[in-house]
């Protein structure tokens, strides 16, 4: 019992430390998906920044009304109205001539942005693009401004003709990280809980931002998506429920078993040892329990035990009278009344066909005479009713009492011999062997 509850606790903690792996795996799994969701974004908010600035760095007439003739009609129509409204962007700035000539196009926020602010992280993106050779191409870049962080792309004209950067022009569109922008964020690429972080000191789940020359910029967390957290309490409770289940199942099945075999050993044990007529103790069993209080009385101090052997008077003739089966009732009755006569300890078992004996523990040859006359007198006066008639039994008892005698048969065979002079002496009476073998000495 106790090896199958370990088993089953073994059991039990080995599928709660599966499942437990199980979804600290799909946790890292839902961790590496956010965070390449959150780098695909990124990737995507830059490239469709480059996409909308190409329309006008790859277009002559752009270049024409903004740097050379200042047009600022069409540019209020173009690039405000088209550009900054339809792909949302905060500012656009154009540069000529180096940092010589700059002028802010449009702002959202003209209060907050103006040229001084803008013109650091430009002049930074433009140095940085040098470096990379790549002053030809559109730059993508973080920068903070005062205390806002913009995604700034930038890049110069390029003539539609020769396809070469047009010197010294430059062109940028900002957009502001607020929580506007990453609500929306959040929305196309379902993303949860963004937030810009100016420290790392506590966040879980977060990337860190740069500014094109490898300053941090800030750092860009989400909420983790732990399914763990969610499941973890509900698998807890069905693992301890399922374990209890599973156990008292397993309980009441083992001890449901271990009863019917037991009951069944009882049985087995019953129908060994016991007589199947009368059901007192068999010869066989009776020679056993014999040996074991001969034993034990031989290491006791005193020594005090008895045997006696019955043998029902004529009982041929009950037999011959009324036919067997009522001689096998008479034989029942014999044993249940012999059984009133008796005390708790004494044993009574079927030696012989209508003989019996009993053994007496801790009694001497007297007492065991008195509960042998006991025991006689009460068949005499105990007949047995068997269809309407009264069928009366006397029987003859033989005593032995512990004497040294070597072996418990050898105290059995004084007791039949006792028995034999009472049945010589006329029946219906008891006799001690010591009694009758002094009367022959
Ligand atoms: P006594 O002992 O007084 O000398 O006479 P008795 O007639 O009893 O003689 P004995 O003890 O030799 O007879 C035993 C008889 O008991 C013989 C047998 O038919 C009968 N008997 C033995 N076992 C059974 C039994 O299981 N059922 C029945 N009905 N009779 C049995
Ligand atoms: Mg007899
Ligand atoms: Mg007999």
């Amino acid at each position: 019992m106790r090896t199958i509850t370990w088993l089953l606790f073994v059991m039990v903690v080995s599928v709660f430390g599966c499942l437990v792996y199980f979804l600290n795996s799909l946790d890292s799994l839902a961790a590496d998906e956010l965070s390449h969701r959150v780098q695909l974004a990124l990737q995507l908010e830059k490239r469709n920044a480059r996409d909308s600035l190409e329309e006008y760095s790859f277009w002559d007439e752009a270049y024409q009304k903004i740097e050379v003739e200042r047009d600022l009609a069409w540019v209020a129509k173009n690039s405000g109205d088209y550009l900054m409204d339809k792909h949302d962007f905060d500012f656009s700035v154009a540069i000529t001539r180096g940092d010589q000539e700059v002028y802010l196009i449009r702002s959202s926020d003209a209060k907050t942005i103006n040229y001084n602010d803008l013109k650091q992280p430009l002049l930074e993106m433009m140095a940085v693009s040098k470096q990379l050779n790549t002053e030809k191409k559109l730059t993508n870049g973080l920068f903070r401004i005062g205390q806002d962080v913009y995604h700034i792309v930038g890049g110069p004209f390029i003539s539609e003709q020769n396809k070469q950067a047009r010197e010294g022009t430059y062109l940028a569109l900002g957009k502001r990280i607020d929580t506007d922008y990453l609500s929306e964020l959040e929305n196309d690429y379902q993303l949860f809980g963004l937030n810009l972080n100016n420290s790392a000191d506590g966040l879980v789940s977060y990337k860190t931002l740069y500014s094109p020359s490898g300053g941090i910029i800030g750092y860009l967390s989400w909420q983790p998506h732990v399914p763990s957290k969610a499941i973890i309490p509900s698998i807890t409770l069905i693992t301890i429920l399922f374990a209890f289940l599973i156990t008292a199942v397993t309980m009441y099945i083992l001890k449901k078993e271990q009863v019917s075999r037991e009951e069944y050993e009882g049985q087995l044990f019953e129908e060994a040892t016991t007589d199947s007529l009368t059901k007192v103790k068999n010869r066989r069993y009776f020679m056993m329990m014999g040996v074991n209080e001969f034993n034990t009385c031989n290491l006791l101090e005193e020594k005090r035990l008895s045997v006696l052997v019955l043998d029902i008077d004529y009982f041929k003739s009950i037999n011959d009278k009324f036919g067997h089966s009522v001689g096998d009732k008479a034989l029942t009755h014999f044993t249940q009344v012999c059984r009133t006569g008796l005390r708790k300890a004494d044993i009574l078992g079927r030696i012989g066909g209508e003989e019996f004996a009993v053994i007496l523990p801790l009694t001497d040859a007297k007492k065991a005479k008195e509960i042998a006359n006991r025991i006689r007198v009460l068949i005499e006066k105990s007949p047995c009713v068997s269809h309407g008639k009264l069928i009366n039994l006397t029987v003859s008892i033989g005593i032995a009492a512990f004497n040294q005698q070597d072996t418990f048969e050898a105290m059995l065979e004084e007791a039949d011999k006792a028995l034999y002079n009472a049945k010589h002496q006329g029946r219906n009476q008891v006799i001690i062997y010591h009694d009758y073998t002094q009367e022959l000495g």
